[in-house]
């Protein structure tokens, strides 16, 4: 089975073949990605009415390529997913508007992908990781943990009360003058900076509910740097030093916690999965190696590529949808707000 995968719900347009191979896990025949960056970059963040344009610039063009790639042409692809939201509303529509023509046209089954689906199912597409799962989805709009126990079957045991972890360090890069997208840019000046200088808080640590509180670690960081002003180049490698030591604890911390709670709602764990654009941090990455191997227990870190926005996330969603009958038809409406575990109670920011 081959399924095409389109993503266009934020600042990456991306088109991607993914097949089904044999021992459950999928092969990427092409992963193409084109990064908006450049266009958002001098306004510090993405605005969503260039994004809407841009993706409907490229993405003809993307999934061309994605198919030429694969060796195959759009009659071999055996159905073909998008990205239906969360996300922003005028990207969503390009990337489903899309794959709805496509699929009428060529009289293939449509899946309507949730986004975050994508990044949750991601270990099983590369590691083969069997339900059911801990996930830890740290991503631009998302900062929650998850009981992944099927396809569709998600229990939400904790969530930010605030900002993401993704918005945390955008928002930190924004303030020390570092350059947009801002995760990498910390994680860079991070690396020569001494993460101990500045005592910043860690909040939420200990409580027995896994919940994140990640708007007063960046108001912190602010007051920092206020105080250390004017800024030196050393001052800003600490400061991003520090905040990262700072928001490794409180990841490490909170995935300890939801681990204590998933066996009520999902018996024991196969693994943890880190996934979302945050869990491409090295330094992030390290810190979970360590408490797996502390917990024994199995820990999946999908290659970075396939952390951030990708479309070969959506095509292998759309895969194991498709093995189960779950196809969507030609009115299925583009969700900006999509929450994965719809039982669970909206709380603070975030998109979903
Ligand atoms: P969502 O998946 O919640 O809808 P999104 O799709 O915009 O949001 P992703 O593309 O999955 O989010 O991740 C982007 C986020 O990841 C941004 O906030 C970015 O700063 C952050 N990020 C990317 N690389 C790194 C890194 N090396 N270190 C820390 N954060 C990073
Ligand atoms: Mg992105
Ligand atoms: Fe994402």
């Amino acid at each position: 089975m081959r399924v095409l995968g389109i993503e266009t719900t934020c600042d990456e347009s991306a088109a991607s073949v993914v097949a089904w191979r044999e021992d459950g896990r999928g092969d990427i025949l092409s992963n193409e990605v084109m990064s908006q960056i450049a266009d958002h970059a001098a306004f510090g963040g993405v605005v969503p009415e260039i994004a809407a344009r841009a993706h409907v610039e490229v993405i003809d063009r993307l999934v061309e390529r994605a198919v030429d790639k694969a060796g195959l042409s759009l009659e071999d692809v055996d159905g073909i997913a998008a990205a239906a939201g969360p996300g922003l509303v005028g990207g969503v529509m390009v990337g489903l508007t899309t794959a709805k023509a496509l699929a009428l046209a060529l009289r293939k089954p449509l899946i309507a992908v949730n986004h975050l689906e994508g990044h949750a199912l991601t270990a099983r597409l590369t590691d083969g990781v069997a339900f059911p799962y801990l996930l830890l989805l740290v991503s631009g709009g998302h900062t929650q943990l998850i009981a992944v126990r099927g396809v569709g079957d998600y229990r939400r045991l904790g969530t930010t009360v605030d900002d993401a972890v993704g918005e945390a360090f955008d928002k930190t890069a924004k303030l020390l003058g570092l350059p947009y997208p801002g995760g990498p840019s910390v994680e860079r000046a991070a690396e020569t900076g001494d993460p101990a200088r500045f005592a910043l808080p860690r909040p939420m640590l200990g409580r027995a509910k896994p919940d994140f509180s990640l708007s007063g670690l960046k108001t912190a960081v602010r007051l920092e740097a206020e105080r250390a002003a004017p800024l030196k180049p050393r001052d800003v490698s600490d400061l991003c030093a520090s905040f990262q030591a700072a928001a490794v604890d409180v990841l490490i911390d909170r995935t300890r916690a939801a681990l204590r709670l998933f066996r009520d709602v999902a018996g024991h764990p196969n693994a943890i999965v880190v996934a979302g654009g945050v869990a491409s941090n090295l330094s992030i990455r390290s810190a979970f190696v360590r408490f797996a191997g502390e917990s024994g227990i199995r820990l999946v870190l999908p290659p970075a590529i396939l952390c951030t926005d990708n479309g070969a996330m959506i095509a292998w969603a759309g895969i194991e949808r498709l093995q189960l009958g779950l196809v969507d038809d030609l009115t299925v409406p583009p969700r900006p707000r999509w929450p994965l575990d719809p039982t669970a109670e909206r709380v603070g920011g975030g998109r979903a």
